[in-house]
């Protein structure tokens, strides 16, 4: 038995890296997929890719720091497949380790609009569909070990992802009393994705900024690490599991 069998799922930064990893991952287990990313060509090639294989899936082209527009993201499932079960939050962008001196005001802005400002725009419509339904839903927000350690990212990072736990537990808090929505986090550590190419400023970046910062030394993990991570959380597996934040970093936190 397919473990998401008919799910309607939505997940955001589907084009690329983990997201496009757990795109494929939850099609595989018979999701009905809406998968989101700014980027056309991106997305395109992620839904050819689950169509191919014989999974149902249907693009979109949202750029998720636009309120407006991930409210019609969160609507288009329920005008595609009728209703909504399960949204993935998972776009998102590095800050470059800038720290709270170097951090510009655009560098602040940007980095919390995509990491924690689109969170709680999708949520909020999610939500608010998912209370409707009688089966209520489940929702996924992608944070990170910066989310819970202050040295792992800059400020503008650390601070986006620590908020997104927050905006988590709240609603698992709020909600899951109620029986209606889990909502729980993913705290991937490092991972072989874009995300690490995309960290390009010289000031102190990379691999050993990391290992610095974290003093962790160990393999990172891959796309499909993390979407096995965050099927599990996603299907009624882990139906008592609420307000959690599962750390997939490979052991270093525990370093
Ligand atoms: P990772 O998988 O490590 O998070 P990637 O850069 O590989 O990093 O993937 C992030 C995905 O999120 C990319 O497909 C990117 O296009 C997408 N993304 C980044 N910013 C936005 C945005 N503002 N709106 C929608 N998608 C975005």
């Amino acid at each position: 038995m397919a473990r998401l069998a008919n799910k309607v799922l939505i997940i955001t930064g589907a084009g690329n890296g983990m997201g496009k990893a757990m795109a494929i991952r939850f099609a595989q287990e018979g999701a009905k997929v809406l998968a989101s990313d700014r980027d056309e060509a991106w997305i395109n090639a992620t839904v050819k890719e689950i169509t191919d294989a014989g999974g149902t899936a249907v693009a979109d082209v949202t750029d998720v720091s636009d309120e407006a527009a991930v409210k019609t993201l969160i609507h288009r499932a329920v005008k595609e497949f009728g209703r909504l079960d399960i949204l993935v939050n998972n776009a998102g962008i590095p800050d470059n380790f800038k720290t709270v001196v170097t951090a510009t005001d655009e560098t602040w802005d940007r980095v919390l609009k995509i990491n924690l400002y689109a969170p709680f725009w999708a949520c909020r419509e999610a939500v608010s569909i998912m209370n409707t339904q009688s089966s209520g839903g489940v929702i996924l927000n992608v944070s990170s070990v910066g989310g819970l350690y202050g040295a792992l990212g800059g400020a503008a990072y650390v601070a986006s992802k620590h908020g997104v736990i927050g905006l988590t537990k709240n609603i698992a808090a709020t909600y899951g009393v109620q029986g209606k929505v889990r909502a729980n986090a993913l705290a991937p550590g490092t991972i072989q994705t874009n995300i690490r190419a995309a960290i390009t400023d010289p000031d102190p970046m990379g691999d050993q900024a990391l290992r610095d910062a974290g003093g962790y030394s160990g393999p990172q993990g891959t796309g499909e690490d993390m979407a096995n991570a965050a099927l599990y959380l996603v299907s009624d597996e882990a139906k008592f599991v609420n307000g959690a934040v599962l750390v997939a970093d490979g052991g270093w936190t525990a370093y």
